[in-house]
């Protein structure tokens, strides 16, 4: 996906549910604050404690035939994200209520 439709994707999804993650609430960094917690060499940025720069997530994977379609997008965190990996939305919430 071109990084402009993941920025309209990130802007949908944070009108329709806000900047948090989809799986287990954290708050993310908006999109237009990110340039904040840029190191200061410009090279690279430091997240900010109790927050996470968005992802965007599938809901059901593209290994599984997701689509990478806004309907079946979500903004997650980067540690759900890493986690989830191949999980479907169900599987994960369950790993995660384990
Ligand atoms: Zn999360």
């Amino acid at each position: 996906m071109e990084s402009d439709a993941k920025r309209r994707a990130r802007a949908t999804l944070s009108e329709q549910h806000g900047w948090t993650c989809h799986y287990c609430g954290m708050p993310l960094v908006p999109d237009g604050e990110w340039d904040t917690y840029c190191n200061k060499f410009g090279d690279s940025y430091l997240e900010p404690s109790g927050m996470s720069f968005p992802e965007l997530d599938h809901l059901m994977p593209r290994s599984k035939g997701g689509s990478s379609k806004i309907d079946n997008l979500v903004l997650s965190c980067g540690k759900c994200n890493h986690q989830k990996n191949d999980k479907t939305e169900g599987e994960y919430i369950g790993w995660l209520n384990r």
